[in-house]
């Protein structure tokens, strides 16, 4: 008997290496002795062990060291962590963080100088994958890929599906923001409000998902807006609107997701269950002032709906934060940004020129006004998030970078910002880390690629010195960022 069991575990062991551990490489990385901390699904089981990196895939990974031959490059992990490349699932890379149009013609160099640093900066902290939640040109998204290093970059096609007049269109002039527009919706109540020469029948939900699907999109953006900071109330889609984009969506394959920031907003689209919310629910409206720490019973049959049917939810703290920032003498000041931004333009958001959207946005109000104001926001974004956390809600990561024409939201360290504002809030360090890598991939069909370090996935990995599953502080101790096999040291992203 105890023969047989030998023979056994010999035929075994001899059949393992042959079809598992024998890895010939041609380009390609051996991780020893790290430890691993990846999910399918949420739960982590990190283990030390070996990551074998073939060009831009992942080939192996596994406690046992693998046999190797051919070429490779060897990175010791002893007392290092490794987790998956972090996926930013909101941001805007058409900006310069600050600036309106007429500054960036104004000063073409500054605009050049950051558009040469915003991709590295996104990987200096760790986002290997983003997603433009909003319009993007062709020729924006060429010029990003252009670049030598730089995120893996998916878009929701040349403009969101917004309704007629409706967020964000309102910003252009009116004689611009249809052809700005070229994917809204028509609405019937706007009929005399929209130029003749737009036919209904290219602004209907399938016909505006149909052109967002072949521009490469992976995701529709659509709007539930009525107003902010003393707009006019804005015209929002129907109920039958956006069951339509979501019918629409799903049969082409691609993803809903939503911004809406009220009570309101997220009580219609988790009614209609659309797949993502992009912010989360912080503008309480009538409730607004009730006590920074109860939850209205309002508010939260609201969230209980968005959990029961698993709708993503996008905190976007930094969108709260990043214009609190215009009241904070000390924010230009913080060293982490020297090393993302470049220094010329640290400058000129010191000038009387570089401030006009603090002035605008807090005209005669005192900071300790500001941060009361936006103290209570935050205060109830948090209350909302904790609660989702607490309660088997779906969390999914993104920062909405910049969400205004703020330089509060600077790239790559927005994310960081906003991993930290995650964890104040009461968020487990192991749900933060899923929702910047695998919940983000599967809300986003990704996840055959992304989201996990798991052998056949593409080599987008984070190594670190600290563990992120013990401190928050971890994702700003990145030593190497692997972008599709690529080796980069962290301090080469740096601001030269
Ligand atoms: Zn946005």
């Amino acid at each position: 008997m105890k023969n047989t069991i030998l023979v056994l575990v010999i035929i075994q062991l001899f059949s393992c290496q042959d079809t598992h551990n024998q890895l010939e490489l041609t380009q390609g990385t051996h991780i020893s002795n790290i430890t691993i901390i990846t999910s399918e699904d949420g739960n982590y089981s990190p283990y030390t062990g070996h990551l074998v990196l073939e060009k831009d895939k992942i080939v192996y990974a596994d406690k046992n060291e693998p046999n190797i031959s051919g070429k490779f490059e060897r990175i010791d992990g002893t007392g290092k962590f490794v987790i998956p490349g972090l996926i930013d699932n909101h941001v805007h890379i058409t900006e310069v963080q600050g600036m309106l149009p007429h500054h960036m013609e104004k000063y073409p160099e500054l605009t050049e100088q950051f558009y040469e640093q915003m991709p590295r900066s996104y990987l200096y902290y760790g986002f290997t994958t983003l997603i433009n939640l909003g319009g993007i040109s062709e020729e924006q998204i060429t010029s990003f890929n252009a670049e030598p290093v730089k995120p893996d970059l998916f878009h929701t096609g040349r403009s969101g599906a917004s309704v007629a007049n409706g967020y964000p269109m309102n910003f252009a002039p009116e004689q611009f923001r249809f052809e700005g527009t070229p994917n809204f919706v028509y609405l019937d109540s706007e009929a005399d409000n929209i130029p003749d020469k737009f036919e209904p029948s290219n602004h209907t939900p399938k016909a505006v998902v149909s052109r967002i699907k072949n521009s490469g999109a992976i995701a529709i953006k659509s709007y539930y807006e009525s107003g902010f900071r003393g707009m006019p109330k804005l015209p929002v889609p129907t109920k039958s609107i956006m069951n339509d984009l979501l019918r629409e969506a799903h049969s082409n394959g691609l993803v809903l997701t939503v911004h809406g920031n009220s009570l309101e907003a997220h009580s219609f689209l988790a009614d209609v269950g659309v797949d993502v919310i992009a912010h989360g629910l912080w503008n309480w409206e009538e409730y607004k002032d009730v006590p920074k720490d109860s939850l209205p019973p309002e508010v939260r049959k609201v969230l209980d709906m968005e959990i029961q049917k698993q709708i993503g939810y996008t905190p976007t703290l930094t969108v709260i934060a990043g214009e609190e920032a215009l009241a904070d003498d000390k924010f230009l000041s913080t060293p982490e940004l020297n090393k993302i931004a470049p220094k010329a333009l640290l400058e000129w958001y010191r000038t009387a020129e570089g401030q006009w959207f603090a002035r605008d946005l807090f005209g005669d109000y005192s900071a300790e006004e500001v941060h009361s104001i936006y103290g209570n926001i935050q205060a109830h974004a948090k209350l909302v998030l904790n609660y989702l956390s607490s309660n088997g809600g779906l969390i999914l990561f993104g920062t909405d970078t910049p969400s205004a024409p703020t330089y509060g939201n600077q790239p790559g360290h927005n994310g960081y910002w906003e991993l930290k504002l995650m964890n104040e809030a009461g968020v487990p360090l192991n749900q933060i880390l899923a929702s910047a890598t695998i919940n983000n991939a599967k809300a986003f069909k990704l996840d055959s690629e992304l989201g996990s370090i798991k052998v056949g996935k593409k080599a987008n990995l984070i190594l670190m010195a600290k563990n992120p599953l013990k401190e928050i502080e971890a994702y700003n101790t990145i030593e190497k960022i692997v972008l599709g096999g690529q080796v980069l040291i962290r301090e080469n992203l740096a601001v030269k």
